[in-house]
């Protein structure tokens, strides 16, 4: 399987890793698009959100506790942040494994683009 964030998190080629446990990895995103800008990902290599099964709960339910525990530790916890999943063509997801986006550091618009 040809997978960008699967070969990260084997390290078949590098990304700057701020956490790791045995079931998530996160690194910072190669185009940061605010101060803050970390990725999220399962280690089991779902394809988004709509692939992912009832099973797969606890393992997103711990995606989004990581990025609270990220966000503390990088300190954008007070500022505020946003921990968001781009699914599919119109939600704008360009890697086909899942990842949780967490960004901030500055004052994110809302509506997105
Ligand atoms: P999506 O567009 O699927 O929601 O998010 C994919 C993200 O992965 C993008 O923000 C993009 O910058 C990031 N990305 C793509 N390729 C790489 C890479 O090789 N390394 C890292 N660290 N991030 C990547
Ligand atoms: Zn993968």
């Amino acid at each position: 399987m040809d997978c960008i964030f699967c070969a990260i998190m084997n390290r078949e080629i590098p990304g700057d890793i701020v956490y790791e446990d045995e079931r998530v990895l996160a690194f910072r995103d190669i185009m940061k698009q605010a101060p803050q800008h970390v990725l999220i990902i399962p280690k089991k290599h779902i394809e988004s959100l709509l692939e992912a099964q009832e099973e797969d709960a606890a393992l997103l339910g711990h995606m989004l506790l990581t990025a609270k525990k990220l966000a503390k530790e990088l300190g954008i916890a007070e500022t505020g942040f946003r921990a968001v999943f781009n699914t599919g063509s119109d939600g704008g997801q360009s890697v086909m494994h899942l990842h949780l986006h967490l960004l901030g550091g500055r004052s994110l618009g809302w509506p997105p683009g």
